[in-house]
């Protein structure tokens, strides 16, 4: 199935809601990351988030990022969105590996740790509007409850999961945010804070064949869901060879010079896909002669 992402509302416009299926998503960031079971589904899920928050942008240029730090041997993860849901990010330590927890899930918490969850949305203003909190459980979906509450004063909840298969592939990913509007019709609200403990995780219901759709009827049993449209999220990083040269030629000519003679070359490293691009002594050489020309 194809990644998607449905926007709805319930109840009378009670509440919004977001479901999405990220199994690509998830599976490229691990494929690009090399990732291990803990540290992919720690990533999938806050990419999972970020798709989700990528939907609730309007324009073209705008972007929310997400940064996790923590005191647990993942270190911290990061995870950025356009508008498009274009998401892309990495974990600091990819390669941790940890017993499961005592419920015998992949210990997304214990990798992540202590720490702080925060979030910078560049809306093309002068500055970012950014909110930080403390991570309630570091398994990612109560921290970003916990953000939303707390520095956007809306009453949320937040599904987000990763399955990750015996071989270590992604065998699902995914997840929902509802988020209650002001003047939200009681019962429904009554009904979800029943309802929604009892239902299996999101990527049970994924695996058992559910659809986003599917799900959304689940989740509210009746309770006047509309969709409105659909979004397609993915794995995108938009460095290239030839943006990364300007990066290096706007260093400057006594710094170029200097790594010349030093390094005899410069290697960049993008961490959001894990790429690494090298200019050997020539590139440099060449650099160095075209901006001396000007
Ligand atoms: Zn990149």
């Amino acid at each position: 199935m194809q990644d998607y992402i449905i926007r709805a509302t319930a109840g009378n416009g009670s509440v919004r809601v977001f479901v999405a299926t990220t199994k690509n998503l998830a599976g490229k960031a691990r494929e690009l990351h090399q990732t291990t079971p803990v540290a992919t589904a720690a990533l999938g899920r806050l990419l999972t988030a970020a798709s989700i928050m990528g939907a609730t942008l309007k324009n073209d240029s705008d972007i929310i990022t997400l940064i996790i730090k923590g005191d647990g041997p993942i270190g911290g993860i990061v995870a950025t969105t356009n508008n498009q849901s274009q998401v892309k990010g990495y974990v600091f330590q990819p390669h941790v590996i940890l017993p499961k927890n005592n419920i015998g899930k992949l210990d997304v918490g214990g990798a992540v740790g202590s720490g702080t969850l925060a979030v910078s949305k560049d809306l093309g203003l002068k500055e970012p509007v950014s909110g930080q909190v403390a991570l309630v459980s570091g398994e990612i979906a109560e921290d970003i409850t916990y953000y939303f509450a707390v520095s956007e004063q809306t009453p949320s909840s937040v599904a987000l999961g990763v399955l990750v298969d015996v071989d270590y592939s992604v065998k699902q990913a995914g997840g929902y945010i509802i988020q209650v509007m002001p003047d939200a019709d009681e019962a429904v609200l009554a009904h979800l804070e029943k309802h929604l403990p009892t239902l299996p995780s999101i990527t049970t219901l994924l695996d058992e064949g559910n659809t986003p759709e599917d799900i959304l009827a689940l989740l509210f049993e009746g309770h006047d869901t509309v969709i409105y449209d659909k979004i397609y999220p993915a794995f995108a990083c938009s460095c290239s060879l030839e943006k990364t040269r300007k990066v290096l030629l706007n260093v400057g000519l006594d710094e170029l010079k200097l790594i010349l003679e030093e390094d005899k070359g410069a290697n960049l490293h993008c961490h959001f896909c894990n790429t690494d691009y090298y200019f050997d002594e020539d590139a440099i050489q060449e650099m160095i002669a075209g901006i001396e020309k000007q």
